[in-house]
């Protein structure tokens, strides 16, 4: 920098704009800074997590190549393949699911979205896990509500509730997705009676890849990305999620989403 004694001369003259100017450049640059910081973040999660399960099935492919004359033995060793190569495949969705939200953009055309379908198409998702655990998940409330927004992303938050309801129940449990019509919202709750989520962690469980015990979740094969991506589509809805918890007994997951004008006047009418 050579000119320093013109721009010093103007900045002391117009010094309110010259010092917001400045303000909104630093500004500016450190939202950029962190920008990039949440990228790099991101990615180097992503390849993380992606790394686990595509090297758990190299490895299983090469035992499975190494025990070809052992039928029982090849049967397992497929088996788990199979089961990583399906969590493979729920990441990498959910990666999509989130990239899509990313920005908050408000959905671009907003159509009515009948609730019950929602909430039937969410449990419907989760049937197998539920079954497989002894767990009855209760569609319960009102019926008949609609929203307004995507039918696409507010059928991935729900069920990403639901799943959630599932993985950290106990067998045998209920799960329970309530629905509500208030003033110009429609709240759906999905309660469970599961673990419940330690006080100190509800303030990070939205955030990507969060997980309260990292341990446990390699066997409920989580991906820390469901409760973001629901918190995504609350915002890119208008709409709010809210989480009470008690460990040991169960959390209510609320989804408080606006609700479709056409479903108003229909009502009223
Ligand atoms: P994950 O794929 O790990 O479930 P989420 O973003 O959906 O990722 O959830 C983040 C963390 O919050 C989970 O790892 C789990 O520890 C906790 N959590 C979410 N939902 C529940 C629930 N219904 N009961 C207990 N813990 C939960």
């Amino acid at each position: 920098r050579t000119s320093g004694a013109q721009p010093r001369h103007v900045t002391a003259r117009v010094a309110p704009l010259g010092s917001r100017l400045v303000l909104a450049l630093v500004e500016d640059r450190t939202r950029e800074r962190r920008v990039d910081s949440i990228r790099r973040d991101f990615v180097a999660n992503v390849s993380h997590e992606l790394k686990t399960p595509v090297g758990a099935i190299r490895l299983l492919s090469e035992a499975v190549h190494d025990a070809s004359d052992d039928p029982e033995a090849v049967e397992r060793f497929a088996g788990r393949m199979l089961k990583e190569s399906d969590r493979l495949t729920h990441l990498v969705q959910q990666i999509i699911d989130l990239s899509r939200l990313q920005g908050d953009e408000p959905v671009a055309q907003p159509k009515p979205v009948a609730v019950d379908e929602v909430v039937a198409v969410a449990i419907d998702t989760s049937a197998i896990d539920a079954q497989a655990k002894g767990i009855t998940v209760v569609p319960g409330g009102e019926a008949g509500l609609f929203l307004s927004g995507s039918q696409e992303q507010l059928t991935i938050a729900v069920s990403n509730l639901v799943a959630n309801a599932v993985a950290y129940s106990r067998e045998g449990s209920s799960v329970l997705v309530g629905v509500r019509g208030l003033d110009d919202t429609v709240e759906i709750a999905v309660t469970d009676q599961g673990i419940g989520i330690p006080a100190d962690d509800l303030d990070r469980i939205f955030e990507r890849f969060y997980r309260v015990d990292p341990a446990r979740h390699r066997s409920t094969g989580g991906t820390g990305l469901g409760l973001s991506i629901v918190k995504h589509v609350a915002a890119t809805h208008g709409g709010e999620v809210r989480v009470w918890s008690v460990e040991g007994q169960g959390s209510t997951f609320t989804l408080t989403l606006p609700r479709s004008v056409a479903n108003l006047s229909e009502e009223s009418s």
